[in-house]
């Protein structure tokens, strides 16, 4: 269990306050002085941004791609707080990293997803910022391990860090897929339910890989009860040095902004609540109808076992498998249900009746050489 207990509530983080959801906003990396001021000026104006955001050291996955401005950087962002009052983020990597940003005040930092996947490199971040009392944001592992997502976080707070959050911005796809990175929202919602107290940031602009994604991956992280959101942002994205595709405009932030509908956590009126617990009661029988089904589906599926045992016939019988794919995947098409639901949903029940038959086999193997 992870021992998170203490962490400053998100709401106390900023003497002067903020309205919720906490919004962090900036280009991908910082390129020049100007295009710095240009874009957190606007960004500004908006008045619902709190952090600016802005790469300074790059992790770029291959070599001569652009690597970031470096410390240089960091005295524009120092002109950037000053000018516009926002506060400033950027990603450290390293010890000397860290030491930068704490002379130059930067106010927040964050960690990439490719640190957090070392537990090497925490532990080294960890150790210099120990005595560090500003925010810290730590993205997810690249790789969708909770237990390594978790040990990152835990190897900060126990260096003493308390303003902790999480920047939930998706892991890497295997396959093509139409986002950038797969949201897998049940790793947050399970880290939610692990560390109740830890604030959980989305950055849709990194699951998406592309504007036109943006919004739907944000408002649905809200929907998620997530605490905030990273919006990466440029004055021009179309001649940004890195993540061009995924940038927003200032005037497209605040569109954004403007039309992310803020839904409750829940409501007292009486009314909702007795509807919803009477579709609650319908969910509740319908879970038990459906675990009585799959213990009766598992029992056949026992017996199916010794039945091929019996008969020295194998468990895997692939043409039996594929026919019951298509016949489910089109019985559950007429009933509303998705091809992807319905497949993964079977596969899931082949895998244990595979387990299933195995134990039986095995068993009968056993018992068999014992007698003889
Ligand atoms: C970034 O925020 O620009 C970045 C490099 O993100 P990540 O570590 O999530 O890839
Ligand atoms: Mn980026």
């Amino acid at each position: 269990m992870p021992k998170l207990k203490n962490l400053s509530p998100l709401k106390k983080w900023f003497k002067d306050g903020f309205n919720e959801p906490l919004i962090i906003a900036g280009p991908c990396s910082a390129e020049s002085e100007p295009q710095l001021m240009l874009t957190a000026k606007k960004i500004a104006e908006l008045g619902k941004v709190k952090i600016f955001r802005s790469g300074i050291w790059k992790p770029r996955t291959r070599p001569g791609n652009f690597e970031g401005v470096g410390s240089e950087g960091l005295e524009w962002l120092s002109q950037v707080k000053k000018e516009t009052g926002l506060y400033t983020a950027i990603e450290v990597a390293n010890p000397e990293h860290v030491e930068l940003a704490i002379k130059y005040g930067i106010d927040v930092l964050w960690v990439g997803a490719r640190t957090t996947s070392n537990p090497f490199s925490v532990q080294k971040l960890a150790d210099c910022l120990k005595g560090f009392t500003g925010p810290l944001l730590v993205k997810n592992p690249i790789n969708p391990d909770i237990n390594l997502w978790i040990g990152a976080l835990e190897r900060f707070y126990k260096a003493g860090i308390n303003k902790i959050a999480t920047v939930h911005r998706g892991f890497y796809p295997f396959e093509a897929t139409t986002l950038r990175n797969i949201p897998k929202w049940e790793l947050p919602i399970e880290l939610k339910s692990q560390c109740r107290n830890l604030p959980i940031i989305c950055d849709p602009s990194h699951i998406s890989g592309n504007r036109e994604f943006i919004y739907e991956v944000a408002q649905k992280a809200l929907d998620l009860n997530m605490d905030g959101l990273m919006i990466e942002t440029h004055y021009h994205p179309t001649v940004a040095l890195s993540d061009m595709n995924q940038q927003l405009t200032p005037k497209e932030l605040e569109e954004l902004l403007e039309n992310l509908v803020l839904r409750r956590a829940s409501t007292r009126n009486s009314d909702f609540t007795t509807n919803l617990e009477t579709l609650r009661d319908q969910i509740d029988s319908i879970d038990q109808q459906m675990l009585e089904l799959l213990s009766q589906r598992m029992n056949v599926v026992e017996e199916i076992g010794r039945y091929k045992s019996e008969n020295e016939v194998k468990i895997l019988q692939l043409r039996r498998w594929e026919k019951i794919i298509s016949t489910r995947v089109k019985l559950g098409k007429t009933l509303g249900l998705s091809e992807d639901f319905v497949k993964k949903l079977l596969q899931l029940v082949h895998k244990e009746s595979i387990q299933k038959q195995t134990e039986v086999m095995n068993k009968i193997v056993l018992a068999e050489k014992k007698k003889s």
